[in-house]
């Protein structure tokens, strides 16, 4: 009987899973006078997901579900729009993404060089909390399927200033996740008087989409948004266009099957108010910075406007020498700026939102490995390298809050 209910469990499981056979990711070097063709794409093609913009700087890398890949190509072929196939079987890409493991797993023997599960993740939050008298969980929020989620706080009870780093907020961007285990485990293994928690709090949050992060692993491995049924077409908003900066303003869509969708209403996403309300409760933030990938790069606001903020001369430089630091761990190079001037205009975003609203003078957007080769599914060898060097950037970031820089 156990049997039988595991192996319907199973099916009922394997049939609901999204798979990517032969789908390929393009990517496609168009003119600025293409970039309007490409961005119409999707009117003839609407199964098609694009992983960077059209209207972004730089190539925009398509993926492209196997029935329509002949047509795609005819149309871009036809409008000389310059194209190669960077990824050319996405299920054999995640197939090969992930290495088996063990199943049991406790702090001594937990695996950072693997991605994990939100059960895993939420086990490894008690476990570090029970290992280590510094390191507290605070609740930030549930769900709109009812997942709580959480912080760690890292604190050696100064009542110093805040340093806020959230993870996980675009479901399919593994890498980040795996980035904040890291990161709070250097921060909770670092000994001597150089540690970062001398001079700050330091706030990690690793999951802060659960229903989207869960629906990667059970459902479609390549689902950004969250998961709120809004009684549209489709599910789920973008919870990096929903936040009140310039909401539904450009760089942001006002339909609910694109994955930049800007929600019904302003703040609409519970993940997204309640990772607001819980930023806003702690004293003292200087310093955020909202963890994302793919495309290397270190941003700060504005996304909204091409406008530059009254921080800007500061921003630039913690941007720089981040940028610095990053390549000097693995030799990677990652591009700093305003996010609109490094990617494109975008409404509604979490790095614009805590500098205009919640007054954090250090606010910032990253985005990690790769640049594209690999994209979202980045294999688990990457991980530590990933972590490594955004370690670095965010020691840059700290070292501005130790100097007093960051302060209001
Ligand atoms: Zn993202």
């Amino acid at each position: 009987m156990k049997i039988l209910i595991v192996l319907c469990a199973f099916l009922a499981l394997g049939s609901a899973k999204r798979l990517f056979h032969n789908d390929q990711v393009l990517r496609v070097h168009p003119t600025e006078g293409q970039r309007e063709l490409l961005e119409k794409l999707p009117e003839t093609f609407p199964a098609i997901d694009f992983w960077t913009g059209p209207r972004d700087k730089g190539p925009v890398d398509i993926h492209v579900p196997r029935a329509f890949v002949g047509p795609v190509k005819v149309f871009l072929n036809r409008h000389r729009i310059n194209n190669e196939i960077f990824i050319q079987d996405l299920q054999k890409n995640i197939d090969q993404e992930r290495s088996p493991r063990p199943e049991q797993m406790n702090l001594a023997t937990f695996d950072y060089n693997v991605y994990h599960t939100l059960d895993e993740i939420n086990q490894w939050i008690d476990d570090i909390v029970a290992a280590y008298s510094i390191a507290t969980k605070k609740l930030v929020g549930s769900s709109f399927e009812g997942r709580d989620f959480h912080a760690i706080k890292l604190s050696k009870g100064f009542n110093k200033p805040a340093f806020v780093i959230n993870c996980g907020l675009h479901a399919r961007e593994w890498v980040n996740p795996a980035t904040c285990l890291y990161t709070v485990k250097y921060l909770v293994e670092a000994s001597n008087g150089a540690s970062i928690l001398d001079e700050m709090d330091v706030y990690v949050t690793p999951i802060s989409n659960p229903d989207g992060y869960v629906y990667t692993w059970t459902n479609d491995r390549m689902w950004r948004k969250t998961r709120s049924d809004n009684n549209l077409i489709c599910m789920g908003v973008d919870p990096n266009r929903n936040w009140d900066a310039n909401w539904s303003g450009p760089g942001a869509s006002s339909s609910s099957c694109n994955d930049a969708y800007y929600g019904p209403s302003v703040m609409s996403e519970v993940e997204v108010q309640s990772q607001a309300d819980f930023v806003a409760s702690i004293p003292n933030v200087q310093a955020y910075i909202d963890v994302h990938a793919y495309s290397q790069y270190w941003m700060f606001p504005y996304a909204y406007t091409y406008s530059v903020t009254a921080d800007d001369t500061l921003l630039r430089e913690i941007g720089l020498a981040s940028v610095a630091a990053i390549k000097s761990v693995h030799g990677m190079t990652y591009q700093s700026g305003p996010i609109s001037e490094v990617i494109y205009q975008a409404s509604g975003s979490t790095a614009d939102y805590f500098y205009d609203t919640l007054g954090i003078k250090c606010s910032f957007a990253a985005e990690l490995r790769d640049t594209g080769r690999y994209g979202f599914t980045l294999p688990e060898r990457f991980i530590q390298p990933t972590a490594e060097e955004t370690f670095a950037g965010l020691e840059v970031i700290a070292s501005y809050v130790s100097s007093g820089q960051c302060a209001n």
